[in-house]
């Protein structure tokens, strides 16, 4: 009788595969009839916005302008002006929200409209080897945004490589002491290099900011009740690169650990977040995965923990003018009872990108 080899000789699956395989399971449930669509998104081609570059000579604006491009963050109604009905209410809406929101004017990032696929050229250096604009998701702008960066904050961005937000926080020219970190160090490398192409050297002196590679979640006890502003990006399953990449792909076997951890490292970095920013000041905890442990839970057992342990009380922010006015430009996911999500759509296809914002009160 010969026996079964099956175990030995069974095809190894991809990373690529098994985060669909596992996105299937979790998300279908999660999201429900939205799946599919989503799904279908997510394995396709991304689109990209670009971060204009206030420091850069080059005058980009007007080029991207006459290939079609748009300012979302200043023109957010713009794309449903051909329908006049939803274009009145929904202008109306957006200036309403815009004044409660009070976003810097120097955030500016283009994007083809809507079902536009068209790809952006790469940006080329000024006369002083600055570059004209940053690509990244636009969906990753909206946590730049919602933090809400006022003249004369003192800003720490705990997980800043490789430096796109980074960059977006910068471009507001408010901050009074930005705190750049990230715990890998050839990644600060790399945010290092994205800061020398973009922003002059006035610009980057010790005066104005300092970039560290410690590990974030002991920041509480390095520095507590210090800033007005934290965004608290943490390492997450990174859904988009999990189902598109083998390459680095936190689904590989020799990863899963590491991805099992997640939930409690981004908890743990949450909490310093929290335990740095001043009483009064805000924090913003942003991922780019779906995962419901990764976002609405992790943010739940911040608030009872910092609560709890810390004596530290919290509100949560209610970001729903951000998602109005933007609602053109992203597709949100309909009714999550704690902070915002955009998921991917084929005709916007942005995100996913999580955040939820949180005030101390004490
Ligand atoms: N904010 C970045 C941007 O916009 O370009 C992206 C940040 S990425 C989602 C998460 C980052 O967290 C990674 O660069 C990773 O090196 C960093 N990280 C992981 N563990 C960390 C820790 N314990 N403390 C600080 N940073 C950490």
């Amino acid at each position: 009788r010969v026996k079964e080899k099956w175990a030995a000789t069974r095809p190894k699956l991809p990373p690529t595969r098994l985060a669909v395989h596992h996105f299937d399971a979790t998300c279908g449930v999660q999201l429900g009839q939205l799946w599919p669509s989503v799904r279908v998104a997510m394995l396709s081609e991304r689109k990209y916005g670009a971060l204009l570059n206030n420091f850069s000579h080059n005058a980009v604006l007007a080029g991207l302008k006459a290939q079609g491009c748009i300012d979302f963050i200043i023109q957010p109604g713009l794309e449903q002006k051909s329908s006049e009905e939803s274009s009145n209410v929904c202008v109306k809406s957006s200036d309403a929200d815009r004044e409660q929101l009070s976003l810097s004017p120097n955030i500016k990032c283009l994007v083809f409209p809507r079902s536009d696929v068209t790809r952006f050229k790469p940006a080329r250096p000024d006369m002083n080897g600055l570059l004209g604009y940053y690509l990244m998701d636009a969906a990753s702008l909206l946590p730049c945004l919602a933090l809400d960066v006022q003249e004369g904050h003192t800003v720490l961005d705990l997980c800043a490589a490789p430096g796109g937000k980074t960059l977006a926080l910068l471009q507001t020219q408010a901050i009074r002491f930005l705190c750049i970190n990230d715990s890998s160090v050839s990644r600060t490398a790399r945010l290092k290099r994205v800061l020398h192409s973009y922003v002059p050297k006035a610009f980057l002196t010790n005066e104005k900011l300092r970039i560290t590679s410690f590990d974030g979640t002991k920041w509480g006890e390095i520095e507590s009740n210090t800033f007005d502003r934290v965004l608290v990006d943490v390492p997450c399953t990174t859904d988009r690169h999990s189902v598109m990449e083998d390459d680095n792909n936190i689904f590989s076997k020799s990863r899963t650990g590491e991805r099992r951890r997640l939930p409690q490292l981004q908890l743990e970095l949450l909490l310093a977040g929290i335990q740095a920013a001043c009483p009064g000041g805000e924090i913003l905890y942003s991922t780019c995965a779906l995962s419901q442990n990764q976002n609405l839970s992790v943010v739940e057992q911040a608030i009872y923990q910092a609560r709890e342990k810390d004596g530290i009380h919290l509100q949560v922010v209610d970001l729903r003018p951000l998602t109005r006015m933007f609602r053109n430009t992203f597709h949100f996911a309909p009714d999550l009872h704690l902070g915002e999500m955009v998921i991917p759509h084929l005709t916007a296809n942005f995100g996913p990108i999580y955040m939820c914002k949180l005030k101390r009160l004490t």
